[in-house]
């Protein structure tokens, strides 16, 4: 059960498991694989394609589910972001933030947001590389305002990467985040790392919140 593995890798590093948010990727998955998870409490959702996810997020209006953003996130898609995703994980550049905190004024509407980082400098990754992370945190706070809030950082840990290495990734990104609420703001708390191969990796490495598909849905 991801739940428990959840629990035990928290325990294991001194945190309660409550301190973990299980998001369930739920992308090519159906209503009813949705619903089987919400009966059984889960509460949060991740989406990578805009339009696969409105459709699904609108059948579940009276649920009252958490919807997260996960993907790569094009400029001219940021409008259907506030009032659908309560959280956006791949802000990677200044113009998504302007857009997705305009949209979220004219909607009013609240939107938490993570800045993806490349850890890894993975040529064939999105994501902000780590010696560019501070000038963006700089720009997203002068345009974040009552309804957009900087919430933390993401990372996607490198395919290939052995479980050193993969560890090491990880700790980089909470280094990272430590050292943005020294130098801008406490409320940058959350650390969404792991996935099906590595959440376990990841949660001893601080991850407050885990992206989790495979291995709660099966493959896709
Ligand atoms: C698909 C996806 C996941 C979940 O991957 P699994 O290996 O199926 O758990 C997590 N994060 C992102 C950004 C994804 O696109």
């Amino acid at each position: 059960m991801v739940s428990e593995r959840i629990a035990a890798a928290a325990r294991r590093s001194g945190r309660l498991p409550q301190e973990v948010r299980l998001i369930a990727v739920s992308k090519t998955k159906t209503l009813q694989d949705i619903r089987s998870l919400a009966d059984l409490g889960v509460n949060d959702f991740g989406e990578n394609q805009i339009q696969e996810a409105l459709g699904k997020i609108a059948q579940f209006r009276e649920t009252a589910l958490d919807w997260h953003f996960i993907g790569h996130l094009q400029s001219n898609k940021c409008k259907f972001i506030p009032g659908n995703f309560s959280w956006v994980h791949s802000i990677d550049n200044e113009k998504l933030v302007r857009r997705i905190a305009q949209a979220a004024r004219e909607a009013d509407a609240s939107v938490n947001l993570l800045l993806q980082v490349n850890v890894s400098a993975d040529p064939a990754k999105h994501g902000v590389p780590s010696a560019d992370l501070f000038p963006l945190v700089e720009h997203v706070l002068e345009q974040t305002s009552g309804r957009t809030r900087l919430r933390g950082l993401m990372t996607i840990g490198y395919r290939g990467a052995g479980v050193d290495e993969k560890r090491r990734s990880f700790a980089a990104l909470r280094q990272l985040l430590e050292q943005c609420r020294q130098r801008f703001v406490d409320s940058m708390t959350e650390l969404s790392m792991g996935m099906s191969g590595d959440f376990e990796l990841a949660i001893e490495e601080g991850a407050t919140m885990v992206r989790v598909g495979t291995a709660l849905f099966g493959p896709r």
